[in-house]
């Protein structure tokens, strides 16, 4: 049988035939018994379980056998029967046995169960290896995949945006440098500032804070595009909520107003809970039981109930009136903190709120300003556990009040012609929003910390792996 057609343990365990033959190639979760018997799980990291592969010891070669311990890679053939121990119904009763990589117990990092979170940040290069990021793993797959579909099912082009951009528009201060100069003598102008024109770029570039200005410039030829890509900020929030670098979906559609833009993002969201409840129940149940009782419940009352739509000045005076003690102050004009924003969704509404027309002095440039001259037309989604999941806006489409705003905020126009060149030729009404892959994934995973939702986090000071 070709490699490539072999069943993996999820498949047999889903449709295999008792009294057949099989092969099994994956890693020694664990391994019990006597020098008789023995009883070793494996997983294949297709699915949560393992599958149990049962050895009369004294067939075997002996220092073989011994190798056979937690972490070790193994490739067993052998037949498929009814199990008669408890907690598997059916198991591998071995004929031959390989160990490809043993895995020495004294050294192995997961030689035992039941490391902490922060232990296994340190370990990035073996978690994997874990039920719980194998798992989480498998849901950030199967959410991507959920999330191209929609978007293809709906009519939207996935749009590539640059990585690199010459623009720091929206990101002022809060960008990743990309540069070829020499750090420690970079050229110097007769001003004695560093020479960027001799960068690789002939200009200062840095890395993405996100795709959305040049996905207007798609909606509004295509109609309907999406980006879904890396986004870097460097920003020194140390929360379990943000990320150095994460991965962003950023719809934006020619033709949406607010309203439109709140329906995709609340069925959107909808969909992607949906899909992974429906393909990765077995994953979720298992984060459930080991961390986060009210996960499967939570999901579920996303799905049932209808997100909770307010505007900003009614949130602000809910949160005047609640009569709770907040770190920072709430107050029109002020941004809503995480905390406030977890008030509205977990004691106040107790479900998925929608905020609109926020202060126009606390939303970036872009977004389009309402006719009582001190509101826009901004959209937050924000969650349980969460605080805001989705941030986006109907964008200003009139040229005369964009660059008004572009002026009065002091953004060099230099770096966004291309961008008011827009309005000057055919604009239209647009819309659309970035959601935070990771901030989902937490949603969904029930986990706690954003660090343990990714392969490889980036924090300050953080970057080994
Ligand atoms: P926050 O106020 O939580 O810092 P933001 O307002 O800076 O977020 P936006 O610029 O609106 O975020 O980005 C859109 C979405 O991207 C957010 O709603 C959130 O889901 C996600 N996001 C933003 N910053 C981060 C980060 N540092 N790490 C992970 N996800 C992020
Ligand atoms: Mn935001």
């Amino acid at each position: 049988m070709k490699e490539a057609d072999r069943p993996k343990i999820k498949d047999i365990l889903d449709a295999g035939e008792i009294g057949k033959d099989y092969q099994l190639k994956g890693w020694v979760r664990t391994k019990r018994g006597n020098n008789k018997i023995a009883f070793v799980a494996i997983n294949d990291g297709s699915t949560i379980h393992n599958m149990q592969v049962v050895l009369d010891v004294p067939n075997f070669d002996e220092e073989m056998v011994n190798q056979i311990t937690t972490g070790a890679s193994v490739a067993v053939t052998g037949t498929l029967v009814e199990s008669m121990g408890k907690g598997q119904t059916i198991e591998i009763q071995a004929k031959e046995v390989e160990v490809y990589g043993p895995a020495d117990p004294e050294t192995y990092p997961l030689q035992k169960k039941g490391h902490s979170m922060e232990f296994l940040r340190e370990i990035a290069h073996l978690r994997p290896r874990t039920n719980t990021f194998s798992a989480i793993l498998r849901i950030r797959h199967h959410l991507s995949y959920a999330i191209h579909k929609y978007y293809n099912d709906n009519g939207f082009f996935y749009m590539h945006t640059p990585i690199i951009t010459g623009s720091d528009a929206e990101g002022a201060g809060e960008m990743f440098r990309v540069s070829t100069l020499d750090p420690v003598s970079p050229p110097l102008t007769k001003a004695k500032e560093v020479d960027f024109q001799k960068d690789f770029f002939g200009k200062e570039t840095n890395l993405t804070v996100s795709g959305q200005l040049e996905g207007e410039l798609g909606a509004l030829a295509l109609s309907k595009i999406y980006t879904f890509g890396p986004t870097f900020r460097a920003e020194n929030s140390n929360t379990p909520r943000h990320l150095a670098e994460f991965w962003m979906i950023e719809p934006e559609m020619a033709f949406y107003e607010i309203e439109d833009n709140m329906d995709l993002a609340e069925d959107s969201l909808k969909h992607h809970v949906g899909y992974i409840l429906d393909n990765c129940l077995s994953d979720l149940e298992f984060l459930q039981k080991m961390y986060d009782k009210e996960l499967l419940d939570r999901l579920n009352f996303v799905l049932e109930h209808d997100f909770k739509r307010i505007v900003y000045t009614e949130a602000v005076e809910i949160l005047e009136k609640s009569g709770q003690k907040f770190e920072f102050p709430v107050g029109w004009g002020k941004d809503l903190q995480s905390e406030h924003e977890r008030y509205l969704v977990e004691k106040h509404f107790k479900k998925p709120v929608i905020i609109t027309d926020y202060p126009r002095d606390i939303k970036a440039f872009y977004m389009k300003q309402n006719d009582d001259g001190n509101t826009v037309r901004a959209l937050d989604v924000l969650f349980p556990r969460i605080g805001e999941i989705i941030g986006g806006s109907q964008r200003e489409e009139n040229y005369d009040k964009l660059s008004q705003r572009i002026e009065e905020l002091k953004i060099p126009t230099k770096d966004l012609w291309w961008y008011l060149e827009t309005r000057k030729f055919g604009t239209a009404p647009h819309s659309g929003f970035g959601l935070g892959f990771e901030r989902l994934v937490l949603f969904i995973t029930g986990m706690s910390n954003i660090r343990d939702v990714i392969p490889f986090p980036r924090t300050p000071k953080n970057a080994e792996f």
